[in-house]
């Protein structure tokens, strides 16, 4: 169980929500680090008393470090600052909930510090799975998954004695607001419809990552890697409801699910406290008053991220960091207004495709790779 932890992106929607899970469990926040926003992180530090704060955009960190000058707590900035948040003396586990795979460098900070790592921060598995499971082992530091399906699975196996015993993994998908919608219906859709999410209120690029569920396809790509199960055992089923988080199939076909009202406290409060379990924040689930769970089978034609990602990590290598980093520029431009929806997976294959095998890559690799895929979005509008 967590005593002292470090929270990377402390002011974003699983951050904050950490936030209130500490302080219902009287968990020590020892770090916090923030994209930007100083104004809410700047609350938070008053309020948490941390050792360290850091903040990413540098000119923001000039500002927060005048603002707290009162205080003794230290002040960072940059990629550096993330990894001293990672790094920070005291906590011994460290939440990654930062978005995109700027959380590759300070997750690999924090398990080289031999902290257990909280992760929410999906893109570090897609784009340097190998790397990080690698250090992972070879550091003796545990890895829990925050990810809603991902930590339903894992909440699922703890039932199960023998992992050999796992015929597959099914990952549940909402579907996101765009479910039922054809190629046709899709080609003018606005920023706004596309972050309508129906059931869950999260940050801007993960909700327009459940509109063209590529969030389902790097979501394919993490369970491979936390769980090391081949992209072919695990299957996705929409389930609009989004009440059950993930399920596991065992060798005598029968199914474990996980089950709870759509509330991301559940599994980020099952990371700080495993293996033991604690009365938290969140509402119970009324089955009746829900009344209907529903299934349908995903359309990958029309969703094609979904099917990219599992081309990528087939292919392995670097096109996972490619596809990941291709996506998260592309997703940067819709937000922007400068392309249009379907013009995401396109450009996802397309930098996906130019990149070249590397069969283990490092870090430095990965790093090129993001950037050249990232180029490569830019160049073509
Ligand atoms: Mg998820």
């Amino acid at each position: 169980m967590t005593n002292s932890l470090s929270v990377l992106g402390s002011t974003g929607s699983i951050g904050t929500q950490a936030l209130e899970v500490c302080e219902n469990l009287e968990i020590k926040v020892d770090a916090l680090a923030a994209g930007s926003n100083i104004e809410l992180l700047e609350q938070q530090a008053r309020r948490f008393k941390p050792t360290v704060v850091a903040v990413y955009d540098e000119r923001r960190a000039l500002e927060l470090k005048a603002a707290l000058k009162d205080t003794n707590i230290k002040v960072y900035s940059g990629i550096g600052g993330l990894c001293e948040v990672a790094q920070s003396k005291d906590c011994d586990t460290v939440l990654n909930s930062v978005v995109g795979m700027v959380g590759l460098l300070p997750t690999l900070a924090a398990v080289r510090a031999r902290k257990n790592i909280a992760l929410a921060n999906k893109e570090t598995l897609v784009t340097g799975g190998s790397l990080v499971m690698k250090a992972v082992r070879e550091n003796g530091v545990k890895l829990y998954p925050v990810d809603s399906e991902h930590s339903a699975i894992f909440q699922c196996l703890q039932g199960v004695s023998d992992k050999k015993d796992v015929n597959k993994l099914i990952l549940t998908a909402s579907g996101g607001p765009f479910f039922g919608k054809t190629k046709g219906e899709l080609e003018n859709v606005s920023v706004s419809q596309a972050l309508n999410h129906p059931n869950w209120s999260m940050g801007k690029k993960i909700t327009i990552d459940s509109a063209t569920m590529m969030n389902k396809g790097l979501e394919i790509i993490e369970a491979s890697w936390l769980f090391d199960m081949p992209q072919e055992k695990i299957e996705v089923v929409v389930h609009r409801e989004s009440i059950i988080h993930s399920m596991v199939e065992l060798k005598d076909k029968a199914v474990i699910a996980q089950l709870g009202v759509p509330d991301m406290k559940i599994p980020i409060q099952y990371a700080l406290t495993y293996p033991q379990r604690c009365v938290g924040l969140s509402s119970e689930l009324n089955l009746t008053e829900i009344g209907t769970l529903s299934f349908f089978k995903p359309d990958e034609d029309t969703f094609e991220c979904m099917k990219l990602c599992r081309d990528a990590i087939t292919l392995g290598g670097l096109c996972p960091a490619a596809a990941n980093g291709a996506n998260e520029e592309a997703v940067r431009l819709f937000l922007e207004g400068k392309i249009p929806f379907l013009k995401i997976p396109e450009l996802v294959s397309k930098a996906m495709h130019a990149q070249s095998k590397i069969s283990s890559p490092n870090v430095e690799d990965i790093l090129a790779a993001d950037e050249a895929a990232r180029e490569l979005v830019k160049a073509s509008i």
